[in-house]
């Protein structure tokens, strides 16, 4: 029989007012199983913490229990002095007399009962605990990044500086992202490729960061400290080891087609790379477009290149690395035309979206920054900007705030009219939502310098007026007055709500990680765990996660890196032994086990067909123990015959 110590906390007067602790430790001392009882003004204290490691040596205590505040307090306090003093620190129990009893009962007679039978009901659980020994996993010391815009240039960077390996992979031919396209940045207006080239440069060269653009993940197996990760490397029919980023073999083709990064506002060629600043610098050819690839003929770009790089049959390649964590930094993307009929975005030329107006502005962008129409190249003089297209609209599908729209649509007003002086402009807004530093002066300094219109209401209408110059009529209501409005306008710019990045969805399959009812990837809680998925050691950061902006990108990114390094930087991954197992004398093979675990953690046994627990990802939830219709799914220390004992002895 176990010789058992049992230590009774006051907490100052949380328990021993509603409590009657000398009536407890009366009681309890009578217990056959309890070989000591104390109480403590303070058990957590060190003179505490010393009474309870004097016990277990003194006593030969060979079980512990604490009847002191809730686990997730002290547990692992507890369980620490217990282990010092040499015993096994499963054979410590938390009896929580605190939150469960002396927080919410008033009358001591009760609360008193009440703390008595917890003690004792951990008693009977103790009895049967067994000694339990950490599970020791190994680390790959390497990270994977997925995705290289701001979000996950800076995780890449952050555990790179901490020496330590990364594979970033970015499935477009550069890195940067969505900012890349940007002209200036609120709320100072910085320049975006200004703050941005040296970080894309700095990972570019970084000796610790594998650089693989133009790929995507295939496939990823394994667990946390233990990922393998297949990886696409698609073929861009340009050796790129051979390339110098000379640009001659683009200057030469013949193709045109709307470019991407440019919003289809200005040309790319067939084989292009796609902006001057990309970081690697060196092309692609787009198959569907060129010549070669389409009628057998051409080769310019081949005949142009000084250094033989133009492999038109260059194939696509797989690689395989290891990893130990992964963090997920896919982006986002604008909701696109087909959702937002009314507005004739996609229709009328001159209706574009935030990221269309953003490359008007750059100087580096198709108009090199002069702010013409798409339509006929004439300055707009009248423009409307309408916010929240989509977002915050259970109809489209989105109630969701797309969060960043009120302060560019509000930069995008400043800028216009630094360009445009004696141009007009009108804001249709539902709510400015400008939380965060210098934001709200921001905003105003928009509206009060500038002269901005900001009307309150939603948009209804937009079409074209062919008598008028092919002028946007916007029709519109201003909820403050409760007035229609109608504006002829030059060129309206719709915010547009943001979206998950095409393919996410996919990639979170593969990555066994959820998303969301929008499609962004689902965090382990909203509050206390914002930067984890619920599959260990998988990470995520930026607008993968929900629209954010820059600098709360940036900040989440390094946290996401930081809690990434706490499990690189450890010599073993060391995990509670508090999980799951099976019994495998009963265990029939069903597998309904496999399909209840949130975490993955739970396998048939090809060979034996029985279930078997991945101890690295099972957190110990329980629900393949309530699901299994055997019996033979337990919980290690909180097994079936236990939780009855507890409750026979309570009832
Ligand atoms: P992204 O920039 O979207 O980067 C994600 C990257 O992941 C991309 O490179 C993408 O190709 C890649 N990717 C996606 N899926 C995969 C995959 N499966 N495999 C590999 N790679 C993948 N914020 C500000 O603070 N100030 C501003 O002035 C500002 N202006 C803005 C103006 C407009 C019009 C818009 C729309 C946004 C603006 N923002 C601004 C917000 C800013 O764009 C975002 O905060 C920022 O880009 C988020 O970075 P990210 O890395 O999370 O995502
Ligand atoms: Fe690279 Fe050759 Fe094109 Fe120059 S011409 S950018 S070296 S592929
Ligand atoms: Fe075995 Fe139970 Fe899982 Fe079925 S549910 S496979 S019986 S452990």
């Amino acid at each position: 029989m176990k010789r058992i110590g049992v230590f009774v906390c006051h907490c100052g007067l949380n328990i021993a007012e509603t409590v009657d602790i000398k009536k407890v430790v009366e009681v309890i001392s009578k217990h056959p199983s309890v070989a000591h009882v104390v109480d403590y003004t303070y058990m957590c204290s060190d003179p505490g913490q010393d009474m309870i490691k004097k016990a277990i040596v003194e006593k030969k205590l060979d079980g512990v229990i604490v009847a002191a505040c809730s686990p997730t307090l002290h547990e692992i306090t507890f369980r620490n002095a217990v282990a010092s003093a040499g015993l096994n620190p499963y054979q410590f129990e938390n009896a929580n007399i605190r939150e469960q009893c002396s927080w919410v009962h008033k009358d001591k007679k009760t609360a008193t009962e009440k703390a008595i039978e917890i003690i004792k009901s951990m008693i009977e659980k103790l009895k049967l605990n067994q000694s339990l020994t950490a599970i020791n996993i190994p680390i790959t010391k390497k990270a994977l990044v997925i995705g290289g815009g701001i979000s996950g240039m800076q995780a890449a960077l952050d555990i790179a500086n901490s020496g330590y390996e990364v594979v970033l992979v970015e499935k477009t031919s550069s890195i940067g992202g969505r900012m890349s396209q940007l002209s200036e940045t609120f709320p100072t207006l910085d320049c975006a490729s200004c703050i941005l080239t040296p970080k894309t440069v700095e990972v570019g060269h970084h000796p610790n960061i594998k650089l693989l653009t133009y790929s995507e993940v295939e496939g990823v197996e394994g667990y946390i400290g233990n990922f393998k990760v297949k990886i696409r490397r698609k073929s861009a029919f340009v050796d790129w080891d051979k390339c110098t980023g000379c640009g001659l073999c683009s200057e030469k083709c013949p193709t045109k087609v709307p470019s991407e990064f440019e919003r289809y506002m200005g040309p790319r060629k067939a084989i292009y790379i796609p902006f001057p600043q990309a970081v690697p610098k060196k092309p692609i050819i787009d198959s569907e477009n060129c010549i070669y690839f389409k009628t057998g003929k051409c080769r310019l770009c081949e005949k142009q290149c000084p250094t033989g790089a133009i492999d038109y049959d260059q194939k696509e390649k797989f690689i395989e690395e290891n990893v130990g964590v992964i963090i997920v930094a896919t982006g986002y993307d604008l909701l696109s035309k087909e959702n937002v009929g009314e507005y004739g975005y996609g229709k009328y030329k001159d209706v574009i979206d935030g990221l269309q107006f953003e490359r008007l502005l750059s100087a580096s962008g198709p108009t090199s920054g002069e702010i013409k129409r798409p339509s006929d190249g004439k300055i707009p003089k009248e423009v409307v900007f309408v916010q929240c297209v989509g977002s915050r609209d259970p109809e489209h599908g989105m109630p969701y705030c797309s969060k960043f729209c009120c302060m560019y649509t509000a930069k995008h007003a400043l800028l216009y009219k630094h360009a445009v002086h004696d141009g007009q402009v009108y804001v249709f807004y539902i709510d400015i939502r400008s939380g965060g530093k210098g934001y709200e002066e921001f905003v105003q300094r928009a509206i009060e310098n500038e002269k901005i219109l900001y009307l309150r209401g939603k948009v209804s209408r937009i079409f074209q007026d062919d008598r008028d110059d092919g002028k946007l009529i916007v029709w519109g209501v201003d909820t403050l007055t409760g007035k229609k409005i109608e504006i002829a306008a030059d060129m309206v710019v719709l915010a547009m709500a943001a979206v998950p990045n095409v393919g996410v969805k996919e990639l979170a399959k593969k990555l066994k990680i959820s998303t969301d009812a929008h499609g962004f990837i689902t965090e382990a809680h909203p509050k206390l765990r914002p930067l984890e998925t619920l599959t260990a050691g998988i990470y995520l950061t930026g607008c993968a996660q929900g629209p954010k902006d820059i600098p709360e990108t940036v900040a989440q990114a390094s946290g996401a890196a930081a809690r990434a390094i706490t499990i690189l930087s450890k010599p073993e991954l060391e995990l509670d032994p508090l999980i799951a197992a099976v019994d495998e004398e009963i265990c029939t093979g069903c597998g309904v086990c496999v399909e209840v675990c949130a975490y993955k953690a739970r396998e048939l046994n090809e060979i034996t067909k029985i279930a078997e627990v991945n101890e690295a990802l099972c957190v110990g939830c329980g629900a393949c123990i309530s699901a299994c219709p055997s019996n033979a799914s337990i919980h290690k220390n909180f097994t079936k015959k236990q939780i009855l004992r507890m409750i026979e002895e309570v009832i």
